[in-house]
């Protein structure tokens, strides 16, 4: 797959900004937003037209009534428009009305005949496409959904990291869960992953701080929900920021710049691979003994997973990293993997496989 976003996004102008609200709620909300952003570096004005709500009875967007407003904000301050579209009857709509661009939204990323049906309706239209991640923690999710796009023609592709939902998440509305987005990276590095720090955070005191994590891990840019009066917002109202706060955190993010030359890195670098092999030779050896346990266990009859010993490795590797200049709970994560994988290689042996084909979750 090839992404082209050279002619829309200004290498000149990163990070890449879209600010609008959260909703078109009134032809004057959306030119008293759209007139007190103007000149402030934007390269699109968003605004939602059908709102994907989580329950029924809230404010589910003014529809194609709003498209117009739209027109009104690209005639008469000369900002391009983006809209968030579910349906194919939603691109239609927004083709005719001549918006440029369109992003898929998070509940929509989910569903792959929703996204299918978006990709179709798009074959032969010159328009830049945004994907927002599903709200699941899926990345092939994600990825597919660019591939359906990416197969009906849509060359202008990119993404957007809105956070993942998740029950037990209570500091953001939408846990970052940053990896997803750099291992979308790593897999397209030329396309554009801009990080919407209203959706991640839910709250607006947690606009900058996001925005400023957005920068440090190198995203091209970022979508903002703004809105004059945000509390009087009729979606999203804990999130939204104000114009001036908007030029506020923009004018405060420190960027980053991409590592031009690696030559300062490279004695560095050299030293993480030669450790990263030590640390895989490590890892085999481990693996092997716990096959030979595994053949033990198998011969006397024993269960391969015992919650004692399970409990052992954790309190030993805690004890290990006693004193050492080391995030525990990182570092339990990593020999939690590696029980699993220890228990995975087992039930193989118990099972009489040589494959990979047992999962343990
Ligand atoms: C939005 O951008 O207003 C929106 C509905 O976002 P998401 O799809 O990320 O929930
Ligand atoms: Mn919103």
């Amino acid at each position: 797959m090839k992404f082209d976003s050279k002619d829309i996004f200004n290498k000149d102008r990163h990070p890449i900004l879209v600010a609008g609200p959260c909703s078109a709620e009134s032809e004057k909300q959306v030119m008293e937003v759209a007139s007190a952003l103007v000149g402030r570096g934007l390269s699109f004005f968003r605004a939602g037209v059908w709102k994907p709500r989580t329950r029924p009875g809230c404010f589910e967007g003014m529809g194609e009534a709003a498209l117009p407003w739209l027109q009104r904000v690209k005639n008469e301050f000369g900002l391009p428009v983006a809209v968030e579209v579910a349906t194919a009857e939603h691109v239609r709509l927004v083709l005719d009305a001549g918006i440029d661009m369109l992003w898929v939204g998070a509940r929509t990323t989910t569903n792959p005949f929703a996204v299918q049906e978006i990709a179709d309706s798009l074959r032969g239209a010159d328009v830049p496409v945004f994907v927002k991640n599903p709200v699941n923690p899926d990345i092939e999710l994600w990825v597919g959904a660019l591939e359906r796009l990416g197969n009906a023609g849509v060359t202008r592709l990119g993404a957007i990291h809105r956070g993942f939902s998740s029950y037990a998440e209570k500091c953001f509305r939408n846990a970052p869960q940053w990896q997803i987005p750099l291992e979308l990276r790593r897999r397209f590095p030329d396309m554009p992953i801009l990080c919407d720090p209203s959706h991640i955070g839910g709250k607006r005191e947690l606009v900058m701080m996001l925005s400023q994590q957005a920068m440090d891990l190198n995203f091209d840019g970022l979508m903002v929900e703004t809105h004059c009066n945000p509390q009087c917002a009729l979606s999203d109202a804990r999130q939204q920021v104000t114009p001036d706060e908007l030029s506020m955190i923009m004018g405060r993010l420190v960027k980053r710049s991409a590592i031009e030359s690696c030559d300062d890195f490279l004695s560095y670098r050299n030293q993480i691979d030669a450790i990263d092999l030590q640390l895989v030779e490590l890892l085999e050896k481990r693996m092997s003994l716990s096959r030979e346990i595994g053949m033990l266990k198998k011969e006397n009859g024993h269960a391969i997973y015992q919650p004692a010993r399970y409990n052992e490795v954790l309190e030993h590797c805690v004890r290990c990293c006693k004193d050492k200049e080391m995030n525990i709970d990182a570092v339990k994560g990593i020999f939690e993997l590696i029980h699993s994988e220890s228990v995975r290689l087992q039930l193989d042996i118990v099972n009489e496989k040589t494959g990979n084909d047992t999962i343990i979750s």
